[in-house]
């Protein structure tokens, strides 16, 4: 897996081969050169800094849902519990 940079629109991404077409902007050239090149050392690390940063925001978006859910049901458990204890 290579990782590939458009100067067009300066997206990063990995892909097998160098594809002609930009998969972000769709562009076959920039500034009168292959829009889509391999990616230097400085962007690939900034590529990677990105990934880790998106994926930190995911799972603690996903944490948050998760923990969401757990309490909705915790409360709602809750009043069945409550309300069987006042039938009771
Ligand atoms: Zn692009």
């Amino acid at each position: 897996m290579n990782c590939y940079f458009c100067d067009a629109c300066h997206y990063c991404f990995t892909a097998e081969q160098l594809p002609e077409r930009c998969p972000d902007c769709g562009k076959l050239t920039a500034y009168g050169h292959p829009a889509v090149r391999i990616a230097t050392e400085a962007e690939i690390m900034d590529y990677r800094q990105i990934q880790m940063e998106l994926n930190e925001e995911e799972s603690h978006a996903a944490g948050k849902e998760a923990a969401g859910y757990e309490s909705d049901s915790y409360i709602s458990h809750g009043t069945d519990l409550r309300q069987s204890h006042v039938r009771l």
